[in-house]
């Protein structure tokens, strides 16, 4: 007899942790686990914007999966998903082919475009390379700046499209790391200008208004400039058309930060796609499906009491693995399946330096350190919770010493 065979497809936030918490619900005899990644390692997808920014370095954000997984219980393929067939419970892998019986699609998110012309010449912090190569783009320009016989200053002109969390936090980290590169390459600091633009009429939209007000303050006075109600309407090779009037903004760096939706594997595989992402059930399956869980920033779940989706973050993600692992149990061996109930455990939002803001349980309410210090607890909890307290010491962000 065979035993059931799950395959989980991206070692992102939510394959990470559903493969963890298989290997605790599981006797290795009971099942075989497959997880499959584009990358031999598992990246903090929540420290790219550092990486972007130059302020980390790339291996910070990386661990490498077999030091965290245990390949004895796991079969780890690294490979790239290219298609999922349902139909015969089929894996399309670049190399190879997996059947399944229980599959988990954790693929994570792509940029959002909402059709806007030009979004091929917009970097986005996606991956650890896509990340370091905007880090690598924004030193090039410094670098040109010097040795070009007219240089312009737009050259040295960095714009960010969308002030959502990403966008913030993003800025947050230029504001520190400009002032050095201006050091490095003899530039005169207000050469180099750092925009955020944002269409709705406030940064953070929807977010509580005396933190925006901290966030807002501390960027403006660190550098960044700030436009709100301004619409991106069209990209360009080294500008941007924004607003009704048309008016063209040049830079040097265009980073979107405006938008995710699900990776697109998952559309194409027949899910229904509504808002960027497959409306799952209660018990995190694709509608229609027995055997499929989707989970994280391919998936959203609805807030039962707002009738809202919940965001993706990193934070649902993790939570979701827990509840996803325990209804492939059910499905194998009998029980009873569980509902996803969102455990809030607040927002905190770096801004550069030992600058940060958010809220924490109950709505409390932190700024600069205290909220860094915060934002440091809930990383080092993950690596805690991802490697155990050997990675807290060689990744950890939370130094004391
Ligand atoms: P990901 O973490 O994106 O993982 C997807 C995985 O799938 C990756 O390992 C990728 O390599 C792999 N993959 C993709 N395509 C393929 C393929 N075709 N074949 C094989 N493998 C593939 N959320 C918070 O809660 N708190 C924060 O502070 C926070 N900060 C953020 C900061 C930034 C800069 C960004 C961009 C996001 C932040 N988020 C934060 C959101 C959070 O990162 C996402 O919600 C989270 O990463 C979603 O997890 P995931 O497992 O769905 O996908
Ligand atoms: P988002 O969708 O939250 O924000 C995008 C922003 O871009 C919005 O404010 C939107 O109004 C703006 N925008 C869209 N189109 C525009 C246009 N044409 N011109 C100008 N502005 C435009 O996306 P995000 O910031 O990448 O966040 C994605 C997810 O990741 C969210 O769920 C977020 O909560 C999560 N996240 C969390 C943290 C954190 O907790 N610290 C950090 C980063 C991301």
């Amino acid at each position: 007899t065979t035993i059931p065979r799950i395959v989980i497809l991206g070692a992102g936030y939510a394959g990470m942790m559903t493969t963890k918490r298989l290997i605790q619900q599981f006797a290795p005899e009971e099942v075989e686990i497959t997880l499959v990644n584009k990358h031999n390692y598992h990246y903090q997808t929540t420290w790219l914007h550092e990486v972007a920014a130059g302020t980390i370095d790339v291996n910070r954000s990386r661990i490498m999966i077999s030091d965290v997984i245990n390949t004895r219980r796991v079969n780890f393929v690294q490979d790239t998903v290219k298609k999922i067939h349902t139909e015969n419970k089929q894996v399309e892998l670049e190399n190879s082919t997996l059947d399944y019986d229980y599959l988990v699609i954790g693929l994570g998110f792509e940029k959002a475009t909402f059709g806007i012309p030009g979004m091929e010449h917009a970097f986005t912090i996606q991956t650890v390379d896509k990340s370091r190569m905007i880090r690598d783009h924004i030193e090039y320009q410094f670098s040109r700046y010097k040795t070009e016989e007219n240089p312009s200053d737009d050259m040295l002109t960095i714009i960010v499209g969308g002030a959502g969390f990403t966008g913030i936090e993003f800025v947050g980290e230029l504001a520190e790391r400009v002032p050095l590169l201006c050091k490095k390459y003899d530039i005169p600091r207000h050469r180099a200008k750092i925009i955020n633009i944002e269409a709705a009429p406030s940064i953070l939209p929807g977010f509580d208004e005396d933190l925006l007000e901290y966030a807002k303050e501390s960027l403006t006075r660190r550098g960044v400039e700030i436009r709100t109600s301004t619409m991106i309407k069209e990209v360009k090779e080294d500008s941007i058309i924004v607003g009704d009037d048309k008016e063209e903004i040049k830079a040097g760096t265009f980073v979107w930060t405006g938008g995710v939706q699900a990776n697109s594997i998952v559309g194409e595989a027949g899910f229904e796609i509504t808002k960027g992402r497959v409306n799952v059930d209660p018990m995190l399956r694709a509608p229609g499906y027995d055997d499929v869980f989707i989970l994280g920033d391919c998936a959203w779940v609805t807030n039962k009491e707002t009738g809202r989706p919940y965001p993706a973050t990193a934070q649902i993600a993790i939570q979701e693995a827990d509840v996803c692992a325990h209804n492939i149990r059910t499905l194998i061996f009998g029980g009873t399946l569980q509902e996803f109930v969102y455990d809030n455990k607040g927002t905190v939002a770096s801004l550069g330096g030992s600058e940060a803001m958010g809220t924490v349980f109950d709505g409390q309410k932190l700024y600069g350190m205290q909220a860094k210090v915060m934002k440091h607890v809930i990383d080092d909890r993950y690596l805690f919770m991802v490697g155990g307290p050997t990675f807290v010491l060689k990744k950890g962000k939370f130094r004391p010493f």
